[in-house]
């Protein structure tokens, strides 16, 4: 199976939980390894070209102000098949339909405010990853 890396942010609730410890192990414990990783607080002009896709739902104004109050942890996670690991690992994206002993059934605390985000695909993984991190800052794990 090839080697991925995809993108994961672990949302603003989840670090006022000051559960970024246990997040990374459930990530490590299933295979994905920490490639890159940086902790700050997202702007608004950040937010909105990272969610662009999302611009005309009803939730984006909330999904950006959620997104951008307070620090977030953004990572590249790298390993066998990691876009999709990475998806099986978070759970659905309403915690209350998520998988138990995922990380949104565990850390979510509803559909927006749902722990982390990672990569739908290995094109939005390019792309996320292009838009938070440069080249030489992602290693090779
Ligand atoms: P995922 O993050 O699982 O790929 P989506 O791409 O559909 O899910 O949505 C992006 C993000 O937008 C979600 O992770 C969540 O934070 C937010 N979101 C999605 N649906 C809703 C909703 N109905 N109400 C509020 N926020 C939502």
């Amino acid at each position: 199976m090839a080697i991925e890396q995809t993108f994961s942010i672990i949302k603003p609730n989840a670090m006022k939980k000051n559960a970024i410890g246990d997040i990374i192990s459930m990530f490590e414990a299933n295979g994905l390894k920490i490639a890159a990783a940086k902790i700050t607080i997202l702007s608004k002009a950040k937010a909105e070209e990272f969610y662009a896709e999302h611009k005309e739902r009803p939730f984006f104004g909330e999904l950006v102000s959620f997104m951008t109050s307070g620090p977030v942890a953004l990572m590249c996670l790298q390993g066998e098949n990691a876009v999709l690991k990475n998806r099986e690992i978070m759970g659905a994206t309403d915690p209350k339909k998520a998988n138990a002993g995922t990380v949104r059934a565990k850390f979510g605390d509803n559909v927006g405010e749902n722990a982390v985000h990672g990569s739908d695909s290995a094109a939005s993984a390019a792309r996320e990853l292009a838009l938070f991190f440069e080249k030489h800052e992602i290693c090779n794990v």
